[in-house]
């Protein structure tokens, strides 16, 4: 949190209504200051509200957790009794939407609402600026806060590292290079050939998912070691 002085009653912004700004907004109002959430997309959830395209979650279908129920859990908030460990996506959603409703953080929260602009201003702490397209057309406007708690997550912006000759392949007519980031389903790629690029988490769920929609051609899967680091973010699929 950036602050100069924070006092009880001081008005705290939050930027983001992911798992991480809704923990931050019940701790901040709880420990009695005014918070205000900004949340450019329609609903909250972050990156696990799949459905929202504002929001650019990185979510696909039928992605399941690569870490058990019991460690992604908030301290004092239990998922409810499921017999699998590993949950999907929907249900981690609807986990962070209770969590949203049990604690009362959706009126602190202001929906369609990005923030733009944060800045030191003379009137307060900071000035933030947010443009809201509720009504159809883009509004700007300027907000006054004592403190301002970022929480716009890390996986919303795909890393632009591309492989040399990526662009040589994507002029090729026909053929195309996407990021994990923008996979949603298999079904763009039944019936072409597919290579995917990387060995972590998303790029070994999509090979399969993909290799299970065009067991008809060939898929490839090319990493230079076991697990690279980071390679959540560096999985591009190559198809033709
Ligand atoms: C494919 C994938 C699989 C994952 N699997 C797991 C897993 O199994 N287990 C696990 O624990 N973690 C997993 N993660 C990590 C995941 O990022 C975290 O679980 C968690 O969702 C991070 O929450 P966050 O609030 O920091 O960010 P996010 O969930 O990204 O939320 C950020 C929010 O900020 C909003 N926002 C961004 N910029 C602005 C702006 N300028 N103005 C207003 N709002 C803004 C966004 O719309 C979004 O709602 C996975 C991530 C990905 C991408």
């Amino acid at each position: 949190m950036a602050a100069a002085l924070v006092v009880r009653g001081a008005r705290v912004a939050i930027v983001g209504a992911g798992a991480a700004g809704l923990a931050a907004a019940r701790a901040v109002r709880d420990g009695g200051y005014k918070a205000t959430v900004f949340e450019a997309a329609t609903e909250c959830g972050g990156t696990w509200n799949y459905g929202d395209i504002a929001g650019k979650s990185s979510m696909y279908e039928n992605l399941r957790c690569n870490l058990p129920k019991e460690i992604m859990r908030f301290r004092d908030f239990p998922f409810r009794e499921t017999r699998n460990s590993f949950l999907g996506h929907q249900q981690v959603h609807e986990y962070l939407l209770n969590y949203a409703m049990t604690f009362s953080l959706r009126d602190l929260i202001k929906f369609r609402t990005k923030v733009v602009r944060i800045s030191p201003s003379t009137e307060s702490a900071w000035s933030v600026t947010v443009t809201n397209d509720e009504s159809g057309t883009p509004a700007s406007s300027e907000h006054f806060f004592d403190a301002v708690v970022v929480a716009n997550g890390h996986y919303s912006t795909p890393n632009p590292y591309l492989p040399p000759g990526a662009s040589r392949f994507q002029v090729r007519s026909g053929r195309t290079v996407t990021h994990s980031h923008l996979y949603r389903t298999p079904q763009p790629f039944l019936n072409r050939r597919v290579v995917v690029l990387g060995a972590g988490p998303s790029g070994t769920y999509i090979f399969f998912a993909v290799f299970r929609s065009i067991y008809e051609r060939l898929a490839f899967y090319s990493c230079r070691r076991s697990i690279p680091k980071n390679s959540l973010i560096r999985c591009f699929l190559f198809f033709a």
